[in-house]
């Protein structure tokens, strides 16, 4: 499987990351859901073409940066290898855009199988584009998936209790995850444009702070999947909020002013600054090389399919 790489190394260039050029790498896997969930075979063996996205294995973003910090599971869904028809072919965990409950929750069955946990360790965010972040431990444990959730608008969530998976969704939206590497602690958010001229970055750094004693310092962190620069025209209003929340030395990386009320907008860019800003270390910071919008049929993206899609997740889990 092919993706388009972004080249953002000029974006990049003179400012030091620590990875942003070849930052992930793809993996399949297969499930047998069938066996694995004792169900019958579904429709779609019978019915679609050998190139739909439901006959792939389990497709799989990893993050680089992440594959040395062996205390951790992280993994970026993909389209491929659900359940689900249509415009939220195939894995798509959306409850809310026309997909049945019952699809969206095998997704998550067969993705959980793939990166060996149970659907019931996992905790889904309800996001709102607010930049709340929540600490979730065993009481938790299953909401959103298989049992409901005792919380709304939380953007963010942070743990460091073991097995337990964060799960938060994104369909061009910015995937920013934090692992601090000495006490074994992970977070990871929704950083929408919104959250990020909120910056709930830094609000999940300060949490782990205050929670559990993190340093800035010791967090490796990560800009997944999520809309390029050359994907993300914005209108003046939006370019405004930037405006206000950012140095007029960051703007020059974060908003491409096009002279007819309209701007191209780095959010990959605007992100690396509040992590850089929450006290991260520079070589700490790693950049995704993977574009939402500009890999449409592989991934969900909101702008590419004018709202017609499927939501993709990041899920990351401290190993027992
Ligand atoms: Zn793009």
């Amino acid at each position: 499987m092919e993706f388009k790489l972004i080249n953002n190394k000029d974006f990049f260039d003179g400012l030091k990351v620590g990875s942003c050029i070849d930052s992930t790498y793809f993996e399949e896997i297969e499930v047998d859901a069938n066996k694995d969930f004792n169900r019958q075979p579904a429709a779609k063996e019978n019915e679609a073409s050998k190139e739909s996205l439901a006959s792939h294995k389990v497709g799989i973003i990893r993050f680089k940066p992440f594959k040395d910090l062996d205390f951790i599971k992280c993994a970026f869904s993909t389209r491929l290898g659900g359940v689900s028809t249509g415009y939220s072919e195939s894995m798509s965990f959306c409850y809310d855009r026309g997909d049945s409950r019952e699809n969206v929750l095998e997704n998550f069955r067969i993705f959980s199988k793939a990166i060996k946990i149970s659907p019931d360790r996992l905790v889904y965010s309800k996001q709102t584009h607010t930049t709340n972040v929540l600490y979730v431990d065993e009481s938790n444990a299953g909401m959103g998936v298989t049992k409901e959730r005792n919380y709304d608008n939380i953007d963010g969530l942070i743990t460091d209790k073991k097995n337990l998976c964060l799960v938060t969704s994104f369909a061009d939206c910015v995937p920013v995850i934090f692992v601090d590497k000495k006490r074994h602690v992970i977070g990871s958010a929704h950083s929408g444009w919104r959250g990020t001229v909120g910056n709930i970055t830094r609000n999940v750094v300060e949490q782990m702070g205050q929670k559990f004693g993190t340093k800035a310092e010791d967090i490796v962190s990560f800009i997944g999947p999520s809309i390029c620069m050359d994907c993300y025209e914005i209108s003046e209003d939006v370019a405004e909020e930037f405006k206000k929340a950012y140095s007029k030395e960051e703007q020059k990386h974060i908003l491409l002013d096009k002279k007819n009320g309209h701007y191209q907008l780095n959010l990959h860019m605007a992100n690396y600054y509040n992590m850089l800003n929450a006290g991260i270390k520079p070589e700490n910071i790693n950049v995704t090389n993977i574009c939402t919008c500009c890999n449409k049929d592989l991934l969900f993206s909101h702008r590419a399919s004018k709202g017609k899609r499927g939501l993709l997740c990041n899920f990351i889990y401290i190993k027992q």
